[in-house]
């Protein structure tokens, strides 16, 4: 939490944005051969050379998009990153600078951008991402977030949301629901923690749905995979908003149906633990719950040989012809219409 209430925090005001802004970026190391100039000037320079240019901007919003009561300053600075890397991920690409905006109010101490700033250098080292321009300003409110994600895509290797085929097998990497389920612990801990402030919870039962809420990461891992096995998807998308939402845009966008196994939907057991305990449905969680960050995928059957044995891939259903909608297949032999309820916000 920030609060200048009771230990020596630095106010802004001190620094002024110039001093604020060498502050935050100075620890920032340059690591990729297409940033010719970074934080500094007017404008950073890139050059990709032959690749073609992926380009993914996201804004976030205090209160909207996260709450800074149990959303460490930290974990922000690095899931604002990893959001980004995600988008530039689901087009097959490799994401190689990003800009930051971040715009405060006076509540903020120096201290807390700091913070916010261990968290985007950390994931900019683990994503190998360049920090190389941003903008700060002050915000009469809350705290506003603006990441540009720059990245590249061999020529025509990009993959898009509307080439589904008829036929294709629908795939998944990871495991879905964890990250909402993350949530619903933290905001009942923090109703605990309102009511009773030297509570100690032990939150030990939840870790994995925690760290999937706090520290998301961006499967740049599966890019890779995909490309060592010899799969094009024919289609990708990642999971920001929960799994039927996403499998509608590829529909939609695609022109085709989509059969959806509910057997088939990876969950971890954690998530089955606790959407038990929080009498949710499982599957409900995984196709509303948002916020995954997986990468969802169509395949052509002739790849399927390549991905089975993998662990990190799912096959979790096929497309189908365009007039026969998007339907989940239950377990009970149902059939049900997909529906989208995106779920927002951090
Ligand atoms: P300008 O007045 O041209 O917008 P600024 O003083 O805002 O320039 O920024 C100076 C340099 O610092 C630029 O390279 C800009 O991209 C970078 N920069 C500003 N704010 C941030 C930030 N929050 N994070 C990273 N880089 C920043
Ligand atoms: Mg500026």
């Amino acid at each position: 939490m920030i609060s200048d209430k009771n230990t020596s925090k630095t106010s802004l005001s001190e620094l002024g944005e110039f001093k604020l802004i060498d502050h935050l970026t100075q620890s920032a190391q340059l690591g990729q051969a297409s940033t010719l100039k970074g934080v500094g000037d007017d404008a950073a320079v890139l050059d990709h050379k032959d690749c073609q240019q992926l380009v993914s901007t996201d804004l976030l919003i205090e209160g909207v998009h996260f709450d800074l009561a149990y959303m460490p300053l930290k974990h922000l600075g690095y899931k604002a990153v990893v959001v980004n890397v995600s988008d530039i991920c689901a087009m097959n690409g490799q994401a190689t600078q990003i800009t930051v905006s971040i715009a405060v109010s006076n509540r903020f101490s120096l201290e807390a951008l700091e913070a916010f700033y261990e968290g985007v250098h950390l994931a900019c080292k683990t994503y190998s991402v360049d920090l190389v321009g941003g903008d700060t300003t002050s915000s009469t409110t809350g705290m506003m977030i603006s990441v540009t994600a720059i990245g590249t895509v061999e020529k025509d290797q990009a993959v898009y949301r509307n080439t589904a085929k008829s036929n294709d097998l629908l795939v998944v990497s990871g495991d879905l629901g964890a990250a909402y389920l993350g949530l619903q612990v933290l905001e009942r801990e923090k109703q605990v923690f309102q009511v009773n402030p030297g509570s100690q919870p032990d939150l030990s039962p939840y870790d994995y749905l925690i760290e999937r809420q706090l520290k998301p990461e961006a499967r740049k891992d599966i890019v890779r995979l995909l490309s060592a096995l010899a799969v094009r998807p024919t289609a990708m998308i990642d999971i920001s908003d929960g799994l039927s939402s996403e499998i509608l845009h590829l529909c939609t966008q695609s022109k085709v149906g989509c059969h959806l196994y509910e057997e088939k939907i990876p969950l971890d057991p954690q998530v089955m633990a606790a959407s038990e305990e929080f009498e949710l449905n499982s599957t409900t969680v995984a196709l509303n719950g948002g916020e995954d960050y997986e990468l969802l995928f169509t395949i052509s059957q002739d790849d399927y040989s390549k991905i089975k044995a993998n662990p990190n891939l799912t096959v979790i259903g096929h497309m189908t012809e365009a007039g026969e909608g998007a339907y989940l297949l239950t377990r009970a032999e149902q059939k049900i219409a997909l529906t989208a309820q995106g779920w927002k916000g951090f």
